[in-house]
């Protein structure tokens, strides 16, 4: 047993969601315009991600699912300028130290690959024939580490857990086509016609995505966009705004206020609006590598982005009301 690829997928790893989150962020980082998502048993059992993006190169096979071993960045300035979702190289072999993985893929160099992975160890591999792209199956998630798994919420929990990842991606990403499924029963298709109401309404659907109103402004620094309901249309959680900081969904306290500011005192207490916040910026400005699901970013220029996002919602309010 590999035990520091164990403690390492404790840090990335901690339920089916996060699995999902990487295997979805690896399928975006290779390009996919078309990403599946199926998974039965909460994602216990089996978790399938399979994408149309560049495939791996059979030789290449070992390497992705080695400790810190990532395409992504080749040198100390890349961590600096990150363009990708991944570029840690933790993923994959830290999901593969705690389950059963099966890798078909092909990179159209060759005829394709198909390989399988138990408790971090390659057991097989072969050549096979496959589509362009690849196809992640997940299965027995915390068979070998019995604690992880008394850690987990219910079922119904978890299956959240995982919906409202990939809804939040898919926000994010709306020039791709995602289907998520569970056991059968599509909960989310988006049409990957890079149309950003449709993909709201693919999640909160129509009658929300309607109401939506859009805004843009942009600094030296920053553009912004996004579609943001009126003051009337509220939750009663903040988990109905999503920060897209260059397509990456974050958690940021200060921005998701910056957010609710932009509403004054429109906002009835304990209401919190639907947002959909994209920002653009250079990556630069953006330090990734805070933390392992790099969910939290370091982000120089905050104050001025919020007063950027606070100013752009009041004005498209105000002109709404007008
Ligand atoms: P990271 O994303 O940080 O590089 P991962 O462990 O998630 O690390 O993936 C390791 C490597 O495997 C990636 O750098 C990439 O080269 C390759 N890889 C993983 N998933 C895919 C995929 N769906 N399509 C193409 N290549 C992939
Ligand atoms: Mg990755």
């Amino acid at each position: 047993v590999n035990l520091s690829n164990q403690i390492a997928a404790g840090e990335v790893i901690e339920r089916p969601a996060s699995v999902v989150k990487e295997l979805v962020e690896n399928a975006i980082d290779a390009g996919s315009s078309r990403i599946r998502i199926e998974f039965t048993d909460a994602g216990l059992k089996q978790i399938v991600v399979q994408d149309n993006g560049s495939g791996i190169d059979s030789d290449q096979i070992d390497l992705a699912f080695t400790r810190y071993a990532t395409s992504k960045i080749a040198n100390e300035h890349d961590l600096f300028n990150v363009n990708t979702l991944g570029f840690r190289g933790e993923a994959l072999a830290s999901i593969a130290a705690v389950s059963h993985v099966e890798i078909l893929t092909n990179s159209a160099n060759e005829i394709g690959t198909r390989a399988e992975f138990a408790g971090g160890v390659k057991k097989t591999q072969e050549n096979a024939a496959a589509r362009k792209g690849t196809q992640i199956t997940v299965k027995d998630l915390f068979y070998n580490t019995p604690a992880r798994l008394k850690y987990l919420r219910s079922p119904r929990t978890e299956i959240m857990k995982i919906v409202d990842i990939v809804n939040r991606i898919a926000l994010g990403y709306p020039e791709i086509a995602f289907t998520l499924m569970n056991e059968g029963r599509i909960l989310l298709r988006t049409a990957g016609n890079n149309n950003l109401r449709q993909t709201v309404s693919s999640v909160y659907g129509r009658n929300i995505a309607e109401k939506m109103l859009s805004f843009k402004s942009s600094d030296n620094d920053f553009e912004i966009s996004g579609l943001i309901s009126n003051p009337e249309l509220t939750r009663s959680t903040r988990n109905f705004i999503s920060i897209l900081l260059n397509g990456r969904y974050i958690r940021n306290f200060k921005l998701a206020s910056a957010v609710m500011a932009g509403y004054g005192n429109n906002l009835a207490a304990k209401h919190y609006p639907i947002a959909v916040v994209k920002i653009k910026t250079d990556p630069l400005l953006v330090d990734v590598n805070v933390h392992p699901t790099k969910r939290e970013v370091r982000l120089s220029k905050e104050t001025e982005l919020s007063r950027l996002i606070t100013n752009a919602i009041s004005t498209v309010l105000l002109k709404n009301e007008t």
